[in-house]
């Protein structure tokens, strides 16, 4: 996996800049500025390093569009950079992107194996789930026959309840206010940025392995995701328009 020099968040491409001189003379390691859509990274760093402050930086903006402050992101984005880093490392994830691959049998969260289960247990039944993050079992549940896009769009919802738990997140992992947008700003992240796990698939093992009551994708579906994560993404976009704006405003500009 490379630091990609074109990174979409939220919908908007942040590039890759080389900010060397500035960087040493804050002594910082990284920065991102919303302004210029930019993101830079100090060039000593070797790309397994510069992968670090690269998910740090992703964690910081998918928080950062939600409306967290600056001292809540920055008590947070390091955990949730760093989950993501290896989320994103050390799981297969073609199946996001193409309707014929079922999902993997397990997910690696932050070095604790998550199994996937198409059942549905009671909690689900009575709650009219589609999906469960069963952290003390460490399953994840998805109903049985979803269309392809909605269960991949429920599977990374789930796992972002199990992300932010295996990343000490000390708020509510289960607040549905938080995971609603943070999953489908992720899941929107790993689709619009495929190059960043396209290159990952034979650094782990068992990536063969894919959920036995998996459904057989490959088939049509009636629920447009794609419609509905564009129209969340709308509305966010709008949002960073205005703060670019207001940025823009303050630089004098
Ligand atoms: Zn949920």
């Amino acid at each position: 996996m490379l630091v990609p020099n074109t990174t979409i968040i939220g919908g908007l491409p942040f590039k890759m800049t080389n900010e060397d001189i500035h960087l040493a003379a804050k002594e910082w390691s990284f920065e991102s500025h919303l302004e210029t859509l930019s993101m830079s990274i100090r060039s000593e760093y070797g790309n397994d390093r510069a992968l670090t402050y690269y998910f740090t930086m992703v964690a910081d903006w998918l928080l950062d569009i939600q409306g967290w402050t600056e001292k809540q992101r920055d008590e947070f984005k390091y955990n949730l950079g760093s989950a993501l880093y290896f989320f994103v490392r050390y799981n297969r994830l073609e199946w996001i992107d193409d309707p014929c691959q079922s999902v993997p049998v397990e997910f690696n969260v932050n070095g604790v194996y998550y199994h996937m289960n198409f059942d549905c247990k009671e909690y689900m039944t009575a709650n009219d789930c589609l999906g469960e993050c069963r952290y003390t079992l460490l399953e994840i549940a998805i109903k049985p026959g979803l269309p392809w896009a909605l269960r991949n769009w429920v599977v990374i919802h789930e796992l972002t309840h199990a992300i932010l738990f295996e990343a000490n997140y000390t708020g509510d992992h289960n607040d549905e206010s938080l995971v609603k947008p943070l999953g489908t700003l992720i899941y929107r992240f790993l689709k619009d940025n495929p190059e960043l796990w396209r290159t990952t698939q034979n650094q782990h093992g068992d990536v063969d392995k894919t959920a036995p009551d998996d459904v057989k994708p490959c088939q049509a579906t009636t629920f447009d995701i794609d419609q509905l994560a564009d129209r969340i993404m709308d509305k966010i976009a709008d949002k960073l328009a205005t703060q670019a704006e207001r940025g823009l405003n303050n630089a004098g500009l």
